[in-house]
């Protein structure tokens, strides 16, 4: 179930977000001042923080500031159109969104969902691409490694980037002059023929040892890798 935190000290007004939240489906867990706001949201039970600006001990804003040292639990904070809201709007608080009092409850519900939903996708994003494979041939990018089958193989910094640019571009004909620059970059001033060196040592890696041929050489254009 998912806990929402209600920081506000005018009661009827919390009563009220609270009995709307609970109708919602929420679980709800109320704090009156800000230190005990505070205390609550550093807990970690809640999933979201629904924060009055103005309020005893610590301010919102004092609450949110000390809350993002250490937490990016999201926080809706609710301003007075008295608060002077300029003034708190231009603050980085760090609130992920604010409300003006007064409001329509169904657009805190709304935000509410908005932000909940953003952070379910956030969490839900795998951080890792899958591998570049290639016949037998797999390269795992954000783990630095490649494998044939499943025998490891062993790869300098620019064996690896040149393969990697290579495997992006399968069935693609690369020329010398673009795997420099994509490779090697644009600034390189040394012997043009290194790509036909480097393309010699990723042979003697992956073709040579597994008995197969995949780093394919195109007479007078270059280089193309391909599953034949
Ligand atoms: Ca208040």
């Amino acid at each position: 179930m998912t806990k929402i935190l209600l920081v506000e000290d005018e009661s009827k007004i919390a009563r009220f977000l609270e009995l709307e939240l609970a109708y919602e489906g929420y679980e709800v867990i109320v704090a009156a001042d800000g230190r005990t706001g505070l205390e609550k949201a550093l807990s970690g039970e809640a999933d979201l923080v629904v924060l009055d600006l103005m309020l005893p001990q610590l301010s919102g804003i004092e609450v949110c500031r000390r809350l993002r040292q250490t937490s990016d639990l999201p926080v809706i904070m609710l301003t007075a159109k008295d608060d002077v809201c300029d003034k708190v709007n231009g603050l980085d608080t760090g609130a992920d969104d604010y409300m003006t009092k007064p409001f329509a409850i169904e657009e805190l519900l709304a935000r509410i969902r908005n932000i909940l939903q953003r952070r379910l996708k956030q969490r839900n994003t795998p951080l890792t691409s899958e591998p570049l494979r290639l016949g037998g041939l797999a390269m795992d990018i954000d783990a630095h490694t490649v494998h044939f089958n499943r025998n490891e193989i062993s790869l300098t910094k620019r064996e690896f980037d040149l393969l990697e640019y290579l495997m992006r571009h399968q069935n693609i004909v690369v020329t010398r002059d673009k795997l420099l620059d994509q490779v090697w970059g644009y600034d390189y001033a040394g012997d043009t023929n290194v790509v036909d060196v480097y393309i010699r040592y990723l042979r003697s890696k992956i073709d040579d040892p597994f008995n197969v041929s995949l780093i394919h050489t195109v007479r007078g254009v270059g280089y193309v890798m391909r599953y034949e």
